[in-house]
């Protein structure tokens, strides 16, 4: 089997920013590897996401409940393991995803009352891992970026042109987001890497150079 390592956080937490860095260094390091992106929007396995996301079941997110909106993202996935990466993955290949399951874990599990959330990931786990068959992820790299910072960046980054669906409009839902990961990260045994240190976010270079090490030692290990 291969290795797959996904990059997880919250909106605004730095993922495609820091899956540049490692795609970057991987390249400039001669090592083959195959680069991820969920959801795939541009596929027609993200047909009922894209229906989700332009608010076509309600504008507000609850409006579909975690466990229906898990199963959009889900199949999303499916599709791509087995008609594009699964081969190349049993085969043997290094993965990096920006995005995975574990976004299920955040994004949907939010929406699951806490107490019933270590019921939810099991559930989840078992859909996407056991029953559906997709690959776990041999490392989680958690971005640990508190809200109050991401929310800073993703409004520099609309202001710069980016989009925002209807998750990302709601400030509330983010911070909420936020501990949902915390606790899934905690639960499923995410590497978390912190976005910030004594107070100050740090740059994207130093959070690639801690990213990398992981990555190594996994790769390694
Ligand atoms: P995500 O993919 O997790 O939503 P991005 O990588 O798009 O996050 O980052 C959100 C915004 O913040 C982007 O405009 C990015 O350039 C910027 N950014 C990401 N990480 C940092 C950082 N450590 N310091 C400053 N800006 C950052
Ligand atoms: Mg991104």
């Amino acid at each position: 089997m291969g290795t797959l390592i996904v990059l997880e956080g919250t909106d605004g937490a730095g993922k495609s920013t820091q899956l540049r860095l490692l795609t970057e260094r991987l390249r400039a390091e001669g090592r083959a590897f195959r680069q991820l992106r969920f959801p795939q929007y541009d596929q027609p396995s993200s047909a009922l996401i894209r229906m989700y996301l332009e608010g076509q079941f309600g504008e507000d997110p609850a409006a579909v409940n975690g466990y229906a909106a898990s199963t959009f993202y889900a199949v999303d996935r499916y599709a791509s393991f087995v008609r594009d990466w699964g081969a190349y993955y049993r085969e043997g290949g290094l993965l990096v995803a920006d995005r995975y399951a574990t976004s299920n874990a955040i994004h949907q599990g939010v929406k699951v009352p806490p107490a019933e959330r270590p019921a939810f990931l099991a559930w989840l786990w078992d859909l996407e891992y056991r029953k559906m068959g997709l690959p776990r992820p041999d490392l989680v790299l958690w971005l640990d970026m508190p809200p109050r910072w991401s929310r800073e960046l993703l409004a520099r980054r609309r202001a710069a042109g980016g989009g925002s669906d209807i998750h990302e409009r709601d400030g509330d839902y983010l911070a909420r987001c936020y501990e949902t990961a915390r606790e899934a990260a905690a639960s499923d045994g995410w590497t978390a890497v912190p976005a910030v240190e004594h107070g100050a976010l740090r740059s994207p270079e130093a959070i690639a150079e801690e990213i990398y090490r992981h990555v190594r030692h996994c790769l390694e290990g």
